[in-house]
C-alpha cells in the first residue's frame, strides 16, 4: 500500500513527455527535445578535468556535511564578486542540486498543516517538496501581461497566521522572467521568509539578476551548477540560510544525504574559479538561441507579451491553437515528434500556454519551427510531419 503521503506527489509532465519521447526516439523517430531544462552544452572542460583529478588524487570519501569548506569560500566569494553581498561560510550548505536544498528548506521550515506561498505557474516541482511536509502551497496567480511576476499585493492577500516562507524564483522556470527590483524589495519587506531559488543566475540575457539577499537577510538563497555550468549531472548545489537554521539543517543533511559527491564539490570550485570565460559563451549562445525562438514563435501565431529576459525558456501562450496543453503537447509529439512541455505542469493558471525550452542547438530550434510553421498551416509541411493538425 502506497502512503498517503506519496500518492498526493504528482508526476513531473516534463519527465513524462521525456520519456514518452525517447520511447519514440527508439522506434526511429526524429525527435527535437524542448522539453527539458538540460543545457546541451558539455560541462565545460575545466570543470571535468577538475572532476577527473579529483578521483585521481583520492578525493573519493565523504566530506564535512556542509560541504568542503574550499567550495564554501568559493561560493561566498562568487556572491560577493555577483551582488557585493559578504556571506560567511559557516552559512552554506553544499548540497546534491538545488533539489536537495529545496528538500533541507522545507524540512526545516515546516510542519504539518503549514502553508508556503508559491506563484502559478512556478516550477512544478515546488508544491511537491511542500506536500511531502505535510504543508499547503498556496497559489498566487500571475500572469502574462505582467511577465508572469508577482503582484505583491496579490502575495500579501494570501499571508496567513500558518505562512512560513514565501518562495521567488528569478529568473524563472516556466517563464524565463526576471521580478523586478521594485517587486522583489516589497516581497521581501512583508516579514516573512523569503525562498529564493536563484538557479537560473548568469543565464540573464537583458538587465541584471538580484540575489534576494541584497534586500533581507531574512531569506534563505538556493542556487546550483546544473545550468549555469552545464552540470545537470554532477548533483551539485548549495543554500545560504540565516545562522539560526544552519545546526538544524546540518542535522536533516546528517541523518538524510550525509554530504555531497565529493568530486562534484571539487568540480564546483574549480566551476566557480574558472569557467566565467565558458559561462559568457553559452549565456551568449543562448541569447542567440532565445531570439530565434521568440520570433519563429510569434510568427507562428503563439502569443508572448513579454519578452522572457533569463533561463532558457520561453513558456507562449497557445491558445489561439488549443486550450487543453496537456492534449497539444501529447499531439506536437506524436505528429511532429517536436518535445515540448504542457503549461499545465506547472499550475492550473498556465493552462493554454506550452513551455519551450531553448537548451538545444539552433539548428535543432529552427528545425522545430518549421515543422510547427507547417503543422500549424503557417508554412510547408516538412516531412516529418505526421497528419497535419489534431
Ligand atoms: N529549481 C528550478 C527552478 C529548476 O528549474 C530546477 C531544475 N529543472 C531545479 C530547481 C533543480 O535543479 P538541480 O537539482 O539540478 O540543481
Amino acid at each position: 500500500m502506497i502512503s498517503r503521503r506519496a500518492g498526493q506527489i504528482a508526476s513531473f509532465i516534463a519527465m513524462d513527455v521525456h520519456e514518452r519521447a525517447t520511447v519514440l526516439k527508439a522506434k526511429g523517430s526524429d525527435i527535437i527535445h524542448l522539453e527539458l531544462g538540460d543545457p546541451d552544452f558539455p560541462t565545460p572542460d575545466c570543470i571535468r578535468e577538475a572532476g577527473a583529478g579529483a578521483i585521481r588524487d583520492g578525493h573519493t570519501h565523504y566530506t564535512h556535511s556542509q560541504g568542503m569548506l574550499a567550495l564554501r569560500e568559493a561560493i561566498c566569494a562568487d556572491h560577493f564578486d555577483r551582488y557585493g553581498i559578504e556571506v560567511s561560510p559557516e552559512r552554506v550548505i553544499v548540497t546534491a542540486g538545488t533539489s536537495a536544498a529545496l528538500f533541507l528548506v522545507m524540512a526545516v521550515l515546516l510542519d504539518a498543516g503549514d502553508e508556503v506561498i508559491v506563484s502559478d505557474p512556478a516550477y512544478a516541482c515546488y508544491p511537491n517538496f511542500i506536500r511531502l511536509f505535510d504543508s499547503r502551497p498556496v497559489p498566487v496567480d500571475v500572469y502574462e501581461e505582467d511577465g508572469f511576476q508577482y503582484r505583491p499585493e496579490a502575495v500579501v492577500g494570501k499571508i496567513s497566521p500558518k505562512t512560513k516562507g514565501i518562495m521567488i524564483n528569478s529568473p524563472a522556470n516556466p517563464t524565463g522572467n526576471l521580478l523586478s527590483e521594485e517587486r522583489m524589495a516589497q516581497i521581501a519587506s512583508l516579514g516573512i521568509p523569503v525562498i529564493s531559488d536563484e538557479i537560473y543566475h548568469g543565464l540573464v540575457y537583458e538587465g541584471r539578476e538580484r540575489s534576494i539577499l541584497e534586500f533581507t537577510d531574512r531569506a534563505f538563497v538556493l542556487n546550483g551548477f546544473s545550468k549555469r555550468f552545464a552540470m545537470t549531472g554532477w548533483r551539485l548545489g548549495y543554500l545560504i540560510a540565516p545562522s539560526e537554521y544552519i545546526r538544524a539543517m546540518q542535522s536533516i543533511q546528517q541523518n538524510f544525504f550525509i554530504c555531497a559527491n565529493s568530486i562534484s564539490q571539487i568540480a564546483g570550485i574549480a566551476a566557480l574559479k574558472e569557467a566565467a570565460g565558458e559561462v559568457a559563451r553559452m549565456r551568449s549562445i543562448f541569447n542567440e538561441r532565445r531570439l530565434a525562438m521568440i520570433r519563429g514563435l510569434r510568427e507562428i501565431g503563439f502569443g508572448i507579451s513579454v519578452e522572457p529576459t533569463g533561463a532558457f525558456y520561453v513558456l507562449a501562450n497557445c491558445k489561439a491553437f488549443a486550450r487543453d496543453s496537456y492534449r497539444e503537447a501529447f499531439a506536437l509529439l506524436n505528429s511532429c515528434q517536436v518535445a515540448v512541455t504542457p503549461g499545465i505542469d506547472f499550475g492550473r493558471n498556465a493552462e493554454g500556454y506550452l513551455r519551450f525550452s531553448y537548451a538545444n542547438s539552433l539548428a535543432r530550434i529552427e528545425e522545430a519551427l518549421d515543422r510547427l510553421k507547417g503543422y500549424y498551416g503557417k508554412g510547408p509541411v516538412p516531412s516529418g510531419v505526421r497528419d497535419g493538425k489534431s
